[in-house]
């Protein structure tokens, strides 16, 4: 085993809104080693990307604050750091992807500009220099006519174009760790599977570890080499990719499956897990998951299950394997 680039221990980042704290992200424990894809699914408000930003440090404060845990890069906890040494770190040693690549480009500079001002902030290059890095990773991002595309400005690029840029940009600095939150959602189904596909290449071309974090399993059998699956700001399952799709074993990891479409389906209607995800900690007592799930017994409304190995490698937190007759009723 490689040794983990990233490795996060009892991470907690609350929100303290005019309603109570919200514990966005409620002691969560996971590590990422070198060139290793991890990736972070549920649906949203379950806490992925709260965890994505908090790796970061990017939770805006207030009304978000990590208020326990540490995040060892390297080695080094980056919960103390301040915004000053942040800025360091982010772009350079972890590069980010976020969904809509609109959004993080500016729309009065060129794209040559971009990519080239990303890479002089982390090396010490000339401007001409930079242009040239620039067009080269621009080419490897697989863009046709780089040294043109470098004159123009994001409105004239495709989405799945404008994506591509982000990947260079983030990808320019050599990051031992790239986050990517929902980098493919707001792309079309082709340019999505590409999109993943680069991503792949540069993780195994630069062994750059990733942190993938989505809603779509779909992505998750494309990439990942292991899986943590999240509701309501707790990890529920983690596992290999393999081991989680083929015989996943919390009832939310078998909802999220069940909802998938299916090649030869012949329902209209797909699956859904009934019910919404409740807000972090507004379930007291008991299983989060426990007003959605179909398995529910009378324990699970009034104890709150641990994460237990289920076999090497792969856990979950679910009473039916740890309650005497659970894994009957299950
Ligand atoms: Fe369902 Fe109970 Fe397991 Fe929660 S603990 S997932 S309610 S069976």
């Amino acid at each position: 085993m490689t040794q983990p680039i990233l490795d996060v221990k009892h991470l907690k980042t609350y929100f303290f809104t005019d309603d109570g704290e919200i514990p966005a992200v409620d002691d969560v424990s996971f590590s990422i080693s070198e060139g290793e894809v991890l990736g972070i699914v549920g649906e949203s408000g379950c806490g992925k990307s709260v965890t994505a930003l908090s790796t970061m440090k990017l939770v805006p404060y207030p009304p978000g604050k990590i208020v326990g845990g540490e995040i060892l890069f390297k080695g080094k906890d980056l919960v103390p750091y301040s915004e000053a040494q942040m800025r360091k770190i982010r772009g350079n040693e972890i590069g980010m992807i976020f969904q809509e690549p609109m959004t993080s480009l500016n729309p009065v500079f060129t794209i040559g500009r971009q990519v080239s001002e990303a890479i002089r902030i982390h090396k010490k290059v000339s401007k001409e220099k930079a242009r040239e890095m620039a067009i080269d990773m621009i080419k490897q991002v697989g863009i046709a006519r780089a040294e043109e595309i470098v004159d123009e400005y994001p409105h004239r690029l495709s989405g799945g174009m404008r994506q591509r840029v982000m990947i260079a940009m983030a990808m320019s600095c050599e990051p031992d760790l790239l986050i990517a939150d929902e980098p493919t959602t707001a792309l079309d189904v082709t340019i999505q599977a590409q999109i993943l596909d680069l991503m792949k290449k540069l993780n195994k071309e630069h062994g750059t570890a990733i942190m993938m974090i989505t809603h779509d399993l779909g992505v998750v059998a494309e990439t990942c080499d292991r899986v943590i699956v999240m509701y309501s700001g707790k990890i529920v399952e983690e596992g290999d990719v393999r081991s989680i799709l083929k015989n996943p074993q919390h009832p939310y990891t078998k909802g999220l499956l069940e909802s998938l479409p299916k090649v030869h389906q012949q329902e209209e209607r797909l699956y859904s897990i009934p019910g919404n995800v409740p807000k972090p900690g507004s379930i007291k007592g008991g299983c989060s998951f426990a007003p959605r799930c179909k398995y529910a017994f009378d324990d699970c409304f009034k104890e709150s299950p641990e994460l237990v190995e289920i076999t090497p490698g792969h856990t979950a937190r679910c009473l039916l394997y740890t309650v005497e007759g659970g894994a009957e009723v299950g």
